[in-house]
């Protein structure tokens, strides 16, 4: 089926075009650093226009917030228990 790759990001396909377009997999990869350590600005600014234009990296991002939501209650669970 031709233009099927187009159904996942067509955000992919300007990518190179302008400086602060990051494609899905630097993205992501962002998103993970991001948990540990702060980005520089010019990242972060990339990170919000990817986010703007992207249907499915707001959706990763909300399930590494989710993640990360659980992994602190479950610390916290661990904490809570400790005698
Ligand atoms: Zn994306």
């Amino acid at each position: 089926m031709p233009g099927i790759e187009l159904v996942c990001c067509p955000v992919n396909a300007l990518m190179k075009k302008l400086p602060l377009m990051r494609s899905c997999k630097e993205v992501t990869a962002l998103v993970i650093a991001r948990e540990d350590r702060d980005l520089p600005l010019a990242e972060q600014l990339a990170l919000r226009v990817h986010m703007a234009i992207c249907k499915a990296c707001p959706t990763f991002e909300r399930q590494v917030l989710t993640m990360r939501h659980a992994m602190k209650q479950w610390r916290n669970y661990g904490a809570d228990n400790d005698e």
